[in-house]
């Protein structure tokens, strides 16, 4: 399963509640990403000051993120997928991926939908508790145009697919959850 949506838009929240309801693993490219930058590995260094840019990092340390993490045990009977593909090069390379490890292709994609103004108002309130280095309000709208520009194309590559499922992102996490778990 793949978890499309605006930053803020609430994937990390709702993929945590799919894995534990499904009992498959979730991996987040973000948190991958942030956990090596705390480390000090050299793909955290690497990707740092792309990050704290709101920028993508390389296609190509994204996907390798994704293959080694996807070739754990747990993994092979399903996982979910928050942060990536993010553009149509990652979502190719991720098929091309799959095939190559043997796995199935992706058969669900969900995006929580969620409008500009929103996202932008949970994105600027989660600032204001300075847990990441990316929420500042310039860094914020750049990864909201990168969102727009690069990512949001991937809606209607997955939707010609016929894979897309489109969940209304407002309201309380129970109901969102449910409603995502009706539209599956
Ligand atoms: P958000 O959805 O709030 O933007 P994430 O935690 O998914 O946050 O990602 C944080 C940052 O990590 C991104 O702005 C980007 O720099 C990097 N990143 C995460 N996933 C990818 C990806 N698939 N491709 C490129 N960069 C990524």
């Amino acid at each position: 399963m793949v978890l499309l949506g605006a930053p803020g838009s609430g994937k990390g929240t709702q993929g945590e509640r799919l894995a534990r309801r499904y009992g498959i693993p979730r991996l987040s490219t973000g948190d991958a990403l942030r956990a090596a930058v705390a480390e000090g590995t050299p793909l955290g260094r690497q990707a740092q000051a792309t990050m704290a840019a709101g920028g993508l990092v390389a296609d190509e340390l994204v996907a390798s993120i994704v293959e080694q993490r996807l070739q754990q045990p747990d993994a092979s009977a399903g996982f979910i997928l928050d942060g990536f593909p993010r553009t149509t090069a990652q979502a190719a390379l991720l098929d091309e991926r799959l095939q190559t490890l043997g796995m199935a292709p992706v058969t669900h994609v969900v995006h929580l939908a969620v409008s500009h103004n929103e996202v932008m108002q949970r994105l600027l309130d989660r600032a204001g508790q300075q847990q990441r280095a990316d929420d500042r309000e310039d860094v914020i709208l750049e990864r909201m145009r990168i969102y727009q520009a690069q990512t949001q194309p991937l809606l209607a590559y997955y939707a010609t697919q016929e894979k897309l499922v489109s969940v209304d992102g407002y309201g309380s996490l129970d109901v969102v959850e449910s409603r995502i778990v009706a539209a599956l």
